[in-house]
């Protein structure tokens, strides 16, 4: 371990500690030496508690418990692993001496450099100014610069890896994003038009050679016409250089033992298990995929049997592991066949570091926040203007994902995942609770200070620049405030549930998230009763949409908890009989499957809910749970309890159909009937665009129900692909399932979800980065590698039904996202509670 100092002692943890909340908390000042006495015991209680886990606990040490931003295990990364495989054949793609065969892409200008070279025989070098005269009507990047080494159509289909060395000089600033792409003018065209499939992205950190490898068995490679290499033009912040170098040296391909990245089928001699571990309690499993003897064993950290068990045989060769009678709190390896897992945890420590590590993800989001390592204090000068000419700044909050766009909804939502947790842990681990604390309150902040307090909100921009934080230069940025239903719940959804947080510490805070709940309760309530009243499309994701039904009944329960008015909990009943009109509550026996409880998109149920991006599959059941806990006794009581019911029944009906990961399939769909105009599409609509006959095709790649309908494993998706939210959504409604109808089995298909995100899958890798082991580079542009990132998701390849995780590192599958890391956020802490 490089990055931290092994004489770190105990008491420093201590003073850490004393640090962290005389720092972190101003409101926090006037506090006693007794009240440091307390927390001194209770860091101290959990100190004991983490004493295995050394290496989170060192990596709080060293992050100050986030004052820094945490740095990763790169002894754990992916990116290691790979880069050290055998290289069975390689074949060098000249630069130097081929240069007068490059070409120069973007605003670039090429040159020979001696002086800079990994391979002793020069490098070539582009020139390249960081932003042009103009910026982009889509604010993403000025441009790209960078060479294309052409290859004369060859197939190379004997070589499945491209690797290069490549280094920036790019003068005050702390990270750059670098590009590199096949090339293919066959029958399939690389990169493919409008997708995201050719191209593999990585994080460059200028003033270091940085070796690439990016192994291709799935692209399409029997006629290339060369390999580019470019740098995203992304301006310059303040005190930065207007000019950078890139520099690449020593290409080559290469043919490796690849990894495996499609199918179900599991990585060679490994074992897929939960890397954040298991709770005490939990269902614990593992698989294992062709071994010859099916005995296993757990062993303790010093090596030593402490459970012995046979696994159960699978079809295609799978042996399931089950260990759930083992619950002695520790840390163990599972050993079966000669193969062996990494160190997992067993008890409370189980999903602590994913906790914390997600957390992180989030402190190193923040925006308008200096953030050492990353960027300067940003977009001070991206403003929101209200149709009446007033405008407001819209800098802080959290940027959205790898490029720097922020949006209400994920900021809410990201808010929301903080404060269930605080409550989870409240009482039991106070450090973490008032951490948790503090970054929801940075979210609250900008949710309450980006509205204009008459209905009209900033909903979001996509950003792709660093600004200069002055106005009235090329980079300024500005988005139209909203009058919105959407947003205004979400507002006061995140506001009236973090009241009672803030309540006995900060009464004029707590205020302040009250008023601003109850306000745009107010406003969302109205607005969305005029277009109830309008008969207003539901094409729109701000219209009547089952799910915008479940927010309005989620958020006026929230209003209820708060204040305890009647009229808050007649709303909520009256957007529930919206929700259960939208449910399927009969079996349909004309199905293969009799499924019912699923949801449709509206009360006509012309078309069942689908999510493909973002999820809020969770919100009709939670509302629903919502009204039952407060409300038992309510004439419409039954009908909750049996929508529940049917959703529940939903839930187990699809959970044993994709063994052995035991992941929840995706939605139904029918043949044919499909709307994709409101689909969000980056770059011309004519490029990659969706047609009907994509859709039929995949559609008919899943589970056949009926002749007209069937149960994908994996949404229907086009541009956009990665689908942990979809199962983070349904996971959630299972844990609140399990909770009201205490079903144990729920909490295990929920807890299954989050297993298959962090090792339970194919790959058996954690998706997270930084977190766990074998975890993939991902798409982190702007952020840089942050520890904690969840990415979009396991995707499909082009129409298949079946997992896809390439070791190409691109949009969207591998995309550090907020709304994904903030929803981990929110499964652990159903684990805590
Ligand atoms: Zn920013």
């Amino acid at each position: 371990m490089l990055y931290f100092n092994e004489s770190i002692n105990k008491s420093y943890y201590i003073y850490n500690l004393l640090i962290y909340k005389t720092m972190s908390k101003k409101i926090h000042y006037s506090f006693s030496l007794a009240l440091l006495g307390v927390i001194f015991v209770i860091a101290a209680c959990n100190q004991a508690s983490n004493q295995s886990d050394t290496k989170l606990v060192k990596q709080l040490e060293y992050s100050r418990y986030l004052k820094f931003i945490m740095k990763p295990y790169l002894e754990d990364a992916g990116l290691t692993r790979w880069s050290e495989k055998e290289v069975l054949e390689s074949r060098s793609l000249p630069l130097v001496s081929d240069f007068d065969a490059l070409q120069a892409t973007g605003p670039g200008t090429l040159h020979i450099d001696h002086n800079m070279t990994i391979s002793g025989n020069g490098s070539v070098r582009v020139d390249m100014p960081t932003s042009l005269d103009r910026k982009s009507s889509s604010n993403r990047a000025y441009a790209t610069a960078g060479i294309v080494r052409p290859l004369n159509r060859e197939d190379i289909n004997d070589y499945n890896r491209f690797s290069t060395w490549i280094y920036v000089d790019a003068p005050g600033v702390y990270t750059v994003f670098a590009g590199f792409s096949l090339h293919n003018a066959g029958e399939k065209i690389m990169p493919v038009p409008g997708r995201f499939e050719g191209s593999h992205y990585e994080n460059v950190y200028p003033g270091k050679w940085q070796r690439v490898v990016w192994e291709i068995p799935d692209l399409y490679r029997d006629c290339v016409t060369g390999f580019s290499v470019s740098i995203l033009l992304s301006g310059s912040p303040a005190g930065a250089s207007e000019t950078m170098s890139l520099y690449i040296d020593d290409m080559r391909l290469e043919k490796v033992e690849a990894e495996n990245s499609r199918g179900f089928d599991l990585r060679r001699n490994t074992i897929a298990y939960s890397h954040s571990g298991y709770r005490t309690g939990a269902l614990k499993q593992a698989v294992v995929q062709n071994v010859k003897n099916n005995s296993f064993k757990l062993l303790n950290e010093k090596g030593r049997v402490v459970f012995r068990g046979k696994g159960q045989s699978q079809e295609n060769g799978f042996t399931v592991l089950d260990f759930s009678s083992f619950d002695k709190p520790g840390f163990y390896t599972i050993s079966i066949d000669g193969i062996n897992s990494k160190p997992f945890a067993i008890g409370d420590n189980a999903y602590l570091a994913t906790a914390w590590r997600t957390l992180n993800f989030f402190y190193a989001q923040r925006c308008g926040y200096d953030q050492p390592g990353l960027h300067q204090e940003c977009h001070l000068d991206v403003f929101c203007f209200h149709p009446d000419g007033r405008s407001l700044s819209i800098a802080g909050g959290w940027h959205d994902a790898a490029d720097l766009t922020q949006s209400l909804a994920n900021t809410v939502e990201s808010g929301i995942a903080m404060l269930e947790f605080a409550d989870a842990v409240k009482g039991k681990d106070q450090v973490l609770y008032e951490r948790l604390l503090e970054e929801a309150r940075w979210g609250l902040n900008w949710t309450m200070r980006t509205r204009f307090g008459d209905g009209y909100r900033n909903g979001g921009l996509i950003i792709g620049i660093w600004t200069k934080n002055i106005r009235g230069d090329k980079d300024d940025m500005q988005v139209s405030a909203r009058k919105d239903p959407w947003d205004n719940f979400m507002g006061a959804s995140y506001c009236a549930e973090a009241v009672p947080f803030y309540e006995a510490t900060d009464p004029i805070f707590a205020r302040w998230c009250r008023v601003t709940a109850i306000e745009d309760f107010t406003f969302a309530d109205e607005e969305m009763e005029e277009r109830l009243a309008r008969k207003s499309p539901r094409t729109a994701v701000s219209s009547f949409t089952v799910d915008a039904a479940g927010l309005a009944m989620v958020t006026a329960m929230r209003l209820y908890r708060i204040t305890r008015e009647q009229f808050y909990l007649d709303r909520a009943a009256y957007y529930a009989t919206v929700v259960m009109d939208c449910q399927q509550l009969e079996r349909r026996t004309d199905w293969s499957i009799p499924l019912r409880g699923f949801f449709y998109e509206s009360p006509e149920k012309a078309r069942p809910l689908a999510y493909f991006h973002r999820s809020q599959e969770h919100l009709m059941i939670q509302g629903l749970a919502m009204l039952l806990t407060e409300a038992p006794n309510h004439a419409d009581a039954p009908k909750w309890r049996e929508s529940c019911k049917a959703y529940s029944d939903y839930l187990h009906d699809i959970s044993k159909l994709m063994e052995p990961y035991g992941i929840l399939p995706a939605a139904i769909y029918e043949v044919g009937n499909t709307d994709y105009s409101s689909i969000y599409h980056e770059g011309p609509r004519d490029r990659g665009a969706p047609s009907l006959e994509e859709y039929n095709a995949q559609v008919q790649n899943g589970i056949k129900l009926s002749e007209t309908h069937y149960l994908r494993r994996f949404p229907v998706a086009y541009q956009f692909r990665g689908f942990h939210a979809i199962l983070q959504g349904k996971a959630k409604a299972a844990f609140i399932l399990s909770r009201l109808f205490n079903d144990k089995d729920l909490k295990d298909i929920a807890t299954r979800q989050m297993e298959y995100i962090v090792g339970y899958n194919p790959f058996a890798m954690s998706t997270i980065y930084g977190d766990g082991y074998d975890y993939p580079q991902l798409y982190g542009a702007f952020s840089g590698d942050a520890v904690g990132a969840v990415p979009v998701g396991i995707e499909t390849f082009e129409n298949d039904d079946e997992p896809y995780m390439p070791m190409q590192n691109n949009c969207t599958y591998k995309e550090i996202w907020v709304h994904t890391t903030a929803r981990m956020i929110w499964l652990v802490a159903e684990l805590f509670k």
